[in-house]
């Protein structure tokens, strides 16, 4: 199966690897079809996620189904994760490293947390899973 690039890059993540899906070109990535435009005037899928955000040696653990908006009013030094899933995941997380919570929804970057977060980091920037996951609620 051969990849072909797309036309312009995609709209939802920006990549430009495309592949053939029956005879429609898609994102490789996200599988956004060429040609199509998401109409503004409906809503957006609503996709819930976990997210991960590192500041100095602690990471915050919260859930947000506006991350871009929630992530830009949380002083952080990187986004490390995303995890699709809503409150009662982040419930769950929180219960699972409940023994090194700082406080809040902070826990200590141990190795145990940090080997957690490196099974959810399956692509280089975690925006890209999101923008995989807001194309599925759209298109599939
Ligand atoms: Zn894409």
């Amino acid at each position: 199966m051969t990849s072909p690039p797309l036309p312009d890059p995609c709209l939802l993540c920006g990549r430009t690897d495309g592949r053939r899906l029956d005879a429609v070109l898609v994102c490789a990535w996200c599988g956004w079809r060429v040609g199509d435009v998401p109409d503004h005037d409906l809503p957006r899928p609503v996709i819930e996620v976990v997210y991960y955000i590192r500041y100095d040696r602690r990471v915050k653990i919260g859930t947000s189904r506006r991350p871009r908006q929630r992530l830009s009013s949380i002083r952080h030094d990187e986004l490390l994760a995303f995890e699709r899933g809503g409150r009662d995941l982040e419930q769950a997380r929180h219960r699972e490293f409940a023994a090194i919570r700082e406080g809040g929804e902070w826990f200590t970057l141990t190795p145990q947390l940090g080997a957690h977060i490196a099974t959810l980091q399956t692509v280089p920037d975690p925006w890209q899973l999101h923008a995989r996951w807001i194309a599925e609620g759209l298109w599939m």
